[in-house]
């Protein structure tokens, strides 16, 4: 028997790899723009790979790659016939790669933001409702451990998604996007749309995406200390400032963009990536406020996500390889290092 989500959490940290849709982009097997996971049917064993390289840097959750597999969006791109093969293929390479591994992380099923609710329009809300039922059905058949529904704009549809997690008892993570007013678009707060998630029975609540660490941490931060329970944290791991708090539109200094829409995101947004050890910094404020369920979101890596997981002590797999300069031909101190080369090390 796994041990389950809350309990983990009451132990201590929990890490969360995410990032698919960029992370697979990026290795060429997804389309930038429609950002359809079809690398489940197409190429399940990349996104296998990808998984595990997560688990090793320390993810303690497999999350099944369904962002953005939802019947609005196969429609769009002509191939709802799809949608359950999709959903359930990208399950099942979820599970599989966890059951690869002695402490087996849990393999987490996702709904995520529609793109179709509009608060004002009562059929969009059923036609949400039937999306995430029948994803949601799927997780249940599949047999995953937990659902993880996210980068929710509106916190009516958040609730939504949530009232079909509990009709079939997962544990749920509910993470909300914020945009650059600081707002839910159906005008809460965060803190106070938390609470609401929160006294409707959600496990979890937090914050992922949009956001880079520097402008997601006091939010985060707020919630903390106005929320009861665990609280989740997960930003894009790009330098978003005050002026700029969200990587829709974060500009490059060298005024270097997509020729194509004249914008950094989601596809010229390589230098403006966040390091390491500011991703271990914002783990470490985090988690040093008892914020436990840590992961990364858009721009995530397996060396930024070990990074943050031994910021809060943990030790992964891949620790073995974390960066020692100690033996570096320039930078090195091993006695045996030349001290005419490593003089070349300051005009190098
Ligand atoms: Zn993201």
């Amino acid at each position: 028997m796994k041990k389950p989500l809350l309990q983990r959490l009451d132990e201590g940290p929990v890490i969360c790899g995410e990032g698919y849709l960029f992370e697979l982009e990026r290795r060429g097997y997804l389309q930038a723009g429609s950002f359809v996971p079809e690398v489940a049917l197409n190429n399940p064993e990349v996104l296998e790979e990808v998984h595990r390289d997560f688990v090793k840097a320390g993810s303690d959750i497999v999350q099944a790659f369904t962002y953005n597999g939802h019947r609005e969006k196969m429609r769009i791109i002509g191939k709802e016939e799809k949608l359950e093969s999709l959903n359930r293929s990208a399950i099942r390479v979820a599970k599989k790669v966890a059951s690869d591994f002695n402490d087996e992380p849990l393999v987490a099923g996702n709904v995520s933001n529609t793109n179709i609710f509009n608060p004002s329009d009562h059929s969009s809300k059923e036609k949400v409702r039937l999306m995430f039922s029948e994803m949601i059905g799927w997780c249940k058949e599949e047999d995953v451990d937990m659902i993880i529904g996210e980068t929710f704009y509106y916190l009516e549809e958040a609730l939504l998604a949530l009232e079909v997690m509990k009709q079939h008892n997962f544990t749920s993570v509910i993470t909300l996007g914020i945009m650059a007013e600081n707002i839910l678009e159906d005008g809460y707060t965060p803190t106070e749309a938390c609470k609401i998630l929160k006294d409707s029975g959600a496990d979890v609540v937090g914050l992922n995406c949009f956001r880079g660490p520097e402008t997601m941490l006091d939010i985060a931060l707020d919630i903390r200390r106005n929320v009861s329970g665990h609280i989740a944290v997960l930003p894009v791991t790009y330098r978003t400032t005050a002026e700029e708090p969200t990587f829709f539109n974060i500009t490059d200094k060298k005024r270097t963009a997509c020729p194509q829409h004249g914008r950094c995101f989601p596809d010229a947004l390589e230098p403006l990536y966040c390091n390491r050890y500011e991703i271990a910094e914002f783990a470490k404020k985090a988690y040093e406020n008892d914020i436990r369920y840590l992961g990364l979101c858009c721009g995530c890596n397996p060396a930024f996500l070990r990074a943050m997981a031994e910021a809060v002590g943990r030790n992964t797999i891949n620790s073995e390889y974390s960066p020692d300069i100690t033996k570096h031909f320039l930078y090195g101190k091993d006695p045996t290092l030349k001290k005419h080369i490593q003089d070349l090390g300051n005009k190098a």
